[in-house]
């Protein structure tokens, strides 16, 4: 069994973001940058945004936050939204989602100018993904592309079964491997005989949020599992959908979790920066 690290594949992406910056750099005339918009301080916001920011800057880009009160009013937080998506200076707008629910979430997405829409949320690139025009699809979504591209695991004409139809991980993540010739299937809370289907799979990629919930029954004999989950266990373990111990002998190549997608994610969004500072790198 192969153990799909993702560090390797965020290296690589790192590498490739070091060697393109300096020509980014010098026709920007300064260096790209990325704003993540923060209401409130729920802890998982803040972990995320540090390790982001963090990552961000490794690669010799600027990244900051720009926080809000949770109790922020509709108007106020449009306002400073719309000077932070017309500002020149920005390059790249990450939102911390859900919103607190007195702001109107679907129509300040449809407001975020799609060329920093870096974690593909707005609509137009919703509808570039579905339809197969470049933009920026949701990063958690790219990174299992990338992870798959780095690791050469072919996808034409494989029988892909994604577990999962969320906006963010299953729907976007089914249009790119339907792009690359992959027969998709999605699976959901309401799918009956999930092990019958699941177990016809080349390649099971699950984005449910259940602890260890993917047990080598599932899966069929040297199938590729990529897990997306990132859950914590009865005990305060961080571990994935899959249960990694069970399936480790039965799949031909498996991701940890920590340590396999969730390393990519930021990998990618700092990619997703740089293009969005040069949109001629896409
Ligand atoms: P979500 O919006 O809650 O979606 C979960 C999906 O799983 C839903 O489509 C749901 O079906 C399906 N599901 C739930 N229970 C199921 C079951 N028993 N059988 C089959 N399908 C089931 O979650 P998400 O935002 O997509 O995230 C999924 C997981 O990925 C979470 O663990 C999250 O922490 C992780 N995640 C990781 C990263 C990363 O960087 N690695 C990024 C984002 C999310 P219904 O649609 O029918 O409800």
């Amino acid at each position: 069994m192969k153990e799909l690290k993702g560090k390797a594949v965020s290296d690589a992406i790192k590498e490739d973001i070091k060697k393109k910056l300096p020509a980014v750099e010098t026709m920007l005339g300064r260096k790209p940058k990325l704003v993540i918009v923060r209401c409130g301080e729920r802890p998982e916001d803040l972990a995320y945004e540090r390790n982001a920011i963090r990552r961000i800057r490794e690669t010799g880009m600027e990244a900051e936050s720009c926080v809000f009160p949770e109790d922020i009013s509709d108007n106020v937080f449009l306002r400073a939204f719309g000077e932070l998506n017309s500002d020149k200076r920005v390059d790249g707008i990450l939102l911390m989602r859900p919103l607190p629910k007195q702001l109107n979430e679907g129509f300040i997405i449809s407001c975020i100018d799609s060329e920093k829409d870096l974690d593909g949320v707005s609509p137009v690139n919703a509808a570039g993904l579905f339809l197969g025009i470049d933009g920026f699809a949701p990063c958690t979504a790219q990174a299992v592309m990338e992870l798959l591209s780095f690791y050469k695991i072919g996808l034409e004409g494989k029988n892909v079964v994604v577990i999962g139809r969320s906006n963010v991980v299953g729907k976007p993540l089914s249009m790119m491997l339907l792009r690359e010739n992959a027969t998709v299937t999605i699976c959901h809370s309401r799918t009956k005989d999930l092990e019958k289907i699941t177990k016809k799979a080349d390649i099971l990629i699950t984005a449910i949020g259940r602890p260890r919930f993917i047990t080598s029954d599932h899966i069929k004999r040297s199938a590729v599992v990529i897990d997306v989950g990132i859950n914590t266990d009865k005990d305060g373990k961080l571990c994935g959908d899959v249960d990694y111990e069970d399936c480790k002998l039965k799949a031909s190549a498996i991701t940890p979790v920590p340590g396999g997608v969730g390393a990519v994610t930021t990998a990618v969004l700092a990619k997703h920066l740089l293009l969005a500072a040069n949109r001629d790198l896409l």
